[in-house]
């Protein structure tokens, strides 16, 4: 046998292994995010004790990655569950993860795109899912929802058993509500967004209040509101300048 052949068979027996391991570090580095992901939007108020943010599955496009019931703030890597897209648990004996977990599972099943979602309560973004008044971008870091924002109704379900979205039905209502669009109010409750970074979604979701913030402040002063215009789609932040100081902040990095 030559050498060449030799190191040829050496490396077939390895690869397996060696997938294995860079399939593991690709977990690894998802589960790192998304503990930031939480602990950044925390920090940031946009996630504060309630809320929730996940992560698709690095490389199983049918599962996505959260943390079990538990304050955004306090979660570790310990602390992050794998569900399928039917938010069940892939182990037995997985720890119990949000009541809302169907908001994820739900968009991730009919937007491909989609690599991180979040819930969250922030409170002036909730002020314009109560009014007439629509959420429209102010400044230029809010040019992702240039077109729109629906508005989800949890009264499409009645009254009678409030208005989280806790069931599979509510959750599939929600991601058709949202469209292929980024974000989605929910009418006296929340928000979801969902983005193809945990960096973008991180980003988006800040941005999301400081614009209602904005806006809310031009309307009150009885302004005539100049809102942002662009006739293509221009290139958005990736935020990831700012990633890597929020999580410096946190002593993450
Ligand atoms: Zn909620």
């Amino acid at each position: 046998m030559t050498r060449t052949i030799r190191r040829i068979l050496l490396l077939m027996l390895a690869a397996p292994v060696l997938a294995e391991a860079q399939q593991d570090a690709e977990l690894d580095a998802a589960i790192d995010d998304l503990v930031a992901a939480n602990r950044i939007l925390a920090a940031q108020g946009i996630l504060p004790g309630y809320g929730h943010v996940s992560v698709r599955h690095p490389t199983n496009p049918d599962r996505y990655l959260v943390s079990r019931s538990i304050a955004p703030e306090l979660v570790t890597a310990e602390d992050i569950v794998v569900l399928d897209l039917d938010s069940d648990p892939v182990e037995p004996g997985t720890p119990r993860s949000y009541l809302e977990r169907f908001i994820h599972g739900e968009i991730y099943k009919v937007r491909p795109d989609v690599r991180a979602v979040v819930h969250n309560h922030s409170p002036t973004v909730i002020s314009f899912g109560i009014g007439t008044t629509p959420l429209r971008p102010v400044y230029h870091q809010a040019a992702f929802f240039l077109d729109g924002i629906p508005i989800w109704d949890y009264r499409d379900f009645g009254t009678a058993n409030g208005a989280l979205v806790d069931t599979p039905a509510r959750g599939a209502a929600l991601a058709a509500a949202l469209k292929d669009r980024p974000v989605v109010l929910m009418r006296n409750h929340g928000v979801a967004i969902a983005a193809s970074t945990l960096p973008l979604l991180v980003g988006w979701s800040i941005a999301l209040e400081q614009n209602a913030e904005i806006q809310s402040a031009a309307l009150a002063r009885g302004d005539d509101v100049t809102y942002l215009e662009f006739e293509e789609e221009a290139p958005g932040s990736d935020f990831l300048r700012a990633w890597d100081l929020w999580k410096r902040q946190l002593g993450m990095q």
